[in-house]
């Protein structure tokens, strides 16, 4: 489906992987031909998400034969922890590296990437198991994009990981047709 014989490539998160995606977000994706990609909690796959305190809590949360399709159509899948907690020392083994386990357990497929939960205070714990967990690399939500300057979720220091060239996505840096683990971030400011 991919250039290079890319099986997924990273363009939208939705993290949460709440159901109603299937209405709204899915056909999109379809009609642009562009997979999205799921941040799923691991303890949440296809019930009702119980994650108090969470203003999607009772939301409807994707199944396993719904986040098949999606991976059928070149969607990727990322584990959002065990219960959406905030990551630290004391908790990471559960929520980092046995979600993982959980998740792909729950889905019968291989989870790669980590996305951490809540927001990047978050991000220092997952990323000291996230090599011992398996994972081959930790994404963020985002990195404080809003500010009383800065609105703009996409700005001219997000990273650019593909360009639309002749009707089909390609990859902005060539280096990155070598190896599909190299990380690109918002650079600070
Ligand atoms: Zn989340």
């Amino acid at each position: 489906m991919w250039p290079h014989g890319k099986r997924w490539v990273y363009s939208i998160t939705y993290d949460e992987g709440c159901a109603a995606l299937m209405d709204h977000a899915a056909p999109i994706h379809r009609e642009l031909g562009i997979p999205g990609h799921v941040a799923l909690v691991a303890s949440q796959v296809g019930v009702p998400r119980s994650v108090p305190g969470s203003s999607y809590d009772g939301m409807m949360i994707l199944s396993r034969e719904q986040i098949d399709g999606l991976c059928s159509g070149g969607w990727g899948v990322s584990c959002h922890s065990l219960t959406h907690a905030a990551i630290t020392e004391e908790n990471a083994d559960e929520e980092v590296v046995r979600s993982r386990l959980v998740l792909e357990g729950a889905l019968g497929r291989e989870v790669l990437l980590f996305c951490v939960p809540g927001n990047n205070d978050s991000y220092p714990a997952s990323a000291a198991v996230a090599a011992r967990a398996g994972y081959l690399g930790v994404v963020t939500i985002y990195d404080k994009p809003f500010s009383a300057t800065d609105h703009e979720a996409i700005t001219a220091n997000i990273p650019v990981m593909g360009i639309v060239k002749g009707g089909r996505v390609q990859p902005a840096h060539p280096e990155d047709i070598a190896g599909d683990k190299a990380m690109r971030i918002k650079p600070k400011g």
